[in-house]
């Protein structure tokens, strides 16, 4: 079983005469830049050039300056810009400016797992990933709390790497939920197959198809779009307390029944080996390599697909319906207490 560490297993020392670098203040990078400052780490925020994110680093009190700059005050380099554009940004900004026992940290292995980012030998290489979107890692931070985040390292040139990204992750608020050790490989690989098959790609599909199969049969579609999309937050919020057990004992017994005797209809064997399949196009490079060409090509693939959804009925049945219920907007503080 994983290894799994708290605030006692970390200590702040490992970043007290360090500067840390923040390079992007978006999801991760406000969140990142605001705990550690106020964690009192010095921290410096990295952004390009009209950047947009600027004015609101700089209203929250932080230091901004460019990217390189940043980079060469940092000793500690942690990049949370979108992932199809570190690489670039870490040729043109970074790497010129990384010194000898300088670390570089990511929040997500693709890049280096990958091989798109290949760092100099004498530097640390770590990656400190909340294992939640960054708004909650920030909100949950200013109640006292924190959200459980995963570590690994992939270089240990200093030989302080794991004792500077256990540092990090206190500081960042992550011991205090718990934080759990793996490698670049493990967080990348089972990141993308939970997204892909799962989370995002699995239980969106899911969604649309039950709503089709309503609708084409006559179903009204506000019917279809409650039944296969809106309760669906309400049977997560039971797993996410309690296991599946705990959703099967909250419902009643006929759904329990019937989700038991038909949900393994529906999601089949055929289903586990296409889940494979996926699992194999991450681990064989295959999906790595079809978005970074997809990038490189100015994401065509990903604008047609955007705009398919975007015409499907249950976004614009969605959307009517979501307009009456000015109540969802208030749901993320309760996201924020179920994660405390
Ligand atoms: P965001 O999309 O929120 O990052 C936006 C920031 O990046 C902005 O400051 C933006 O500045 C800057 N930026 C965007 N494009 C560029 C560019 N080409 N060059 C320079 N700066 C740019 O990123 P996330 O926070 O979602 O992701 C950051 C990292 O964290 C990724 O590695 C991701 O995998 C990881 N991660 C993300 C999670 C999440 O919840 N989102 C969860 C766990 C890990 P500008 O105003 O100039 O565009
Ligand atoms: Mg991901
Ligand atoms: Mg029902």
């Amino acid at each position: 079983n994983a290894q799994t560490y708290y605030n006692d297993d970390a200590d702040l020392k490992y970043l007290s005469d360090k500067t840390v670098a923040i390079i992007g203040y978006g999801s991760q990078g406000h969140a990142h830049a605001l705990n550690l400052k106020e964690s009192g780490i010095d921290v410096v925020v990295g952004l390009r050039e009209g950047s947009s994110s600027q004015e609101e680093a700089e209203k929250a009190g932080l230091k901004v300056v460019d990217t390189a700059a940043a980079a060469k005050e940092g000793d500690i380099v942690m990049i949370l810009i979108p992932d199809q554009y570190q690489a670039q940004v870490y040729e043109e900004s970074i790497k010129p400016n990384l010194e000898e026992g300088n670390v570089l940290a990511f929040a997500h292995g693709f890049n280096i797992h990958f091989g798109q980012i290949q760092p100099e030998e004498d530097v640390d290489v770590f990656m400190v990933a909340p294992k939640s979107p960054g708004h909650l890692v920030r909100r949950v931070y200013t109640k006292g709390s924190g959200v459980p985040c995963l570590i690994a390292i992939e270089q240990d040139y200093t030989g302080t790497a794991k004792d500077t990204a256990l540092a990090y992750t206190k500081a960042l608020g992550g011991t205090r939920a718990g934080v759990l050790e793996t490698t670049f490989e493990e967080e990348t690989e089972t990141d993308l197959f939970g997204e892909q098959a799962v989370l995002c790609g699995g239980a969106s599909e899911l969604v649309k198809q039950g709503f089709e199969v309503l609708v084409e049969a006559g179903y009204q579609p506000e019917i279809a779009y409650f039944e296969c999309l809106h309760e669906l937050k309400l049977i997560v919020d039971l797993m996410y307390e309690g296991g599946i057990e705990r959703m099967y004992y909250s419902v009643s017994d006929t759904a329990e029944y019937g989700g038991l005797t038909r949900g393994p209809k529906v999601v089949d064997a055929s289903t586990k080996e296409r889940m494979k399949e996926v699992l194999k196009q991450v681990q064989d490079q295959t999906f790595a390599d079809e978005w970074i060409q997809e990038n490189k090509d100015g994401i065509p693939n990903l604008k047609s697909l955007r705009n398919d959804l975007g015409e499907h009925k249950i976004e614009k049945v969605g959307k009517q319906l979501r307009s009456m219920m000015d109540w969802i907007e208030k749901d993320e503080d309760e996201v924020v207490e179920a994660a405390e």
